[in-house]
């Protein structure tokens, strides 16, 4: 008789769940009762789709650390007893009820396979079509762009993903007294000023001054700061001989952030019985390359690239059903430098003039001004080689 599992005889939830949902009452083969039950064929049809989106031929991969197919539906089951085996064969049937004469199966029980590149063109393309919508209809937000951002962003606050060794919330807090850099160009007739009124000078802009950035549109006040001196300098961008002056604030409160750097860690491999898997997959993928997509350099000129990042950092400041304080992102500027960007809080950006500390949680670290001059600048280059894709895109070589 086939083999065939009921939901109380497996470890993993989502195939308990599936079974629940769709079996028909049989005898379990594990627990010999009477119960709603999935055969190890049907199992392995199911795996056979949602495997395929994850794993790869070696020879087709730049990187070599295979798995057996066993060691791959062990995992995906999440058990080890003889009837995987009974899976793996009902695996390897599914394919080839499906696979025409000609072709060669792509599962082989002696098979070595790797993890795929995740294919997050579908995200992609409604991210350019989301900013083709707002540059073009002039509107600051839009319901598509609600749309979007729900579908990438409505369950971060469970995303969890395994960083230096351990596991991280991608929303994370920032505790009290935590200390960053904020720093402005300045001419040297703003010298004395600045001495007499740093926070004056270097704190939050009012808002009609407040010019547009990566972060924030014109008019909206956000505050950026870096987490090193170096990167705070470098983002300014300062010419030689430029004169610059620099401050320490710190968090008198504790502060939620979302961390795009950890959203690179984001694992793509998600359970395999989960009811949407295809979707939950592509979504991963497209969110491990979303921090590059906004944390890239903007040429001088070109700031109207900003209106996605824009639109994003309105979204998670003040329409997420659980908003977020600021956002922690790679300096386009320095190498392995972070950047934060704070949103006010809504309820007193009404204010006048309103005071950073009431206004972004954060105070000015007494006597930590000082003033910088622009002794050298150095950049590295290397050589670039690219080449073009299928679908018209570019490539580089590493
Ligand atoms: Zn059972």
């Amino acid at each position: 008789m086939a083999t065939a599992i009921c939901p109380r005889c497996t470890n993993n939830p989502e195939l308990a769940r599936l079974i629940q949902a769709s079996g028909t009452a049989k005898r379990c083969t594990l627990c010999k009762t009477r119960q709603t039950v999935l055969t190890a064929e049907q199992i392995g049809s199911i795996l056979n789709k949602n495997l395929r989106e994850i794993w790869g031929k070696p020879e087709d991969s730049g990187h070599n650390h295979t798995l057996s197919l066993r060691e791959i539906v062990q995992k995906a089951v999440g058990d080890s007893g003889e009837w995987v085996d009974e899976i793996i064969n009902g695996l390897i049937r599914a394919e080839k009820h499906n696979l025409d004469k000609r072709s060669t199966a792509f599962w082989k029980k002696q098979g070595q396979y790797v993890k795929k590149e995740i294919n997050a063109q579908e995200h992609y393309k409604e991210w350019k079509r989301v900013e083709e919508e707002l540059r073009y209809s002039r509107k600051f937000f839009s319901e598509r762009a609600k749309d979007f951002f729900d579908t990438l962003f409505g369950d971060i606050d469970d995303l969890v993903v395994v960083a230096h060794g351990k596991r991280q919330r991608v929303v994370q807090d920032i505790p009290k007294s935590e200390v960053f850099y904020r720093a402005r160009l300045c001419k040297p007739s703003e010298l004395k000023a600045i001495q007499q009124d740093p926070v004056g000078h270097l704190g939050p802009p009012p808002r009609d001054k407040a010019s547009a950035g990566r972060m924030n549109a014109e008019g909206v006040v956000v505050l950026y700061m870096a987490f090193d001196e170096e990167t705070c300098l470098a983002e300014m961008r300062p010419p030689l001989g430029c004169q610059s002056a620099i401050i320490q604030v710190k968090t008198k409160r504790d502060l939620r952030i979302l961390d795009f750097s950890l959203l690179e860690r984001v694992h793509c491999e998600i359970n395999y019985f989960h009811q949407d898997f295809l979707s939950e997959v592509k979504k991963r993928g497209f969110l491990r390359a979303l921090h590059q997509l906004i944390s890239q350099p903007v040429m001088p000129g070109m700031e109207t690239d900003y209106i996605m990042t824009q639109a994003m950092a309105e979204y998670l400041s003040s329409v997420h059903c659980h908003p977020v304080d600021g956002i922690k992102f790679s300096s386009a500027h320095r190498k392995n430098g972070f950047n934060l960007v704070l949103f006010p809080n809504k309820e007193i950006t009404g204010k006048k003039k309103p005071e950073m500390g009431s206004l972004f949680g954060v105070e000015y670290v007494e006597d930590s001004l000082k003033f910088k001059q622009t002794a050298d600048i150095i950049y590295q280059y290397k050589n670039l080689s690219f080449y073009l894709l299928n679908d018209g895109q570019i490539g580089f070589a590493q």
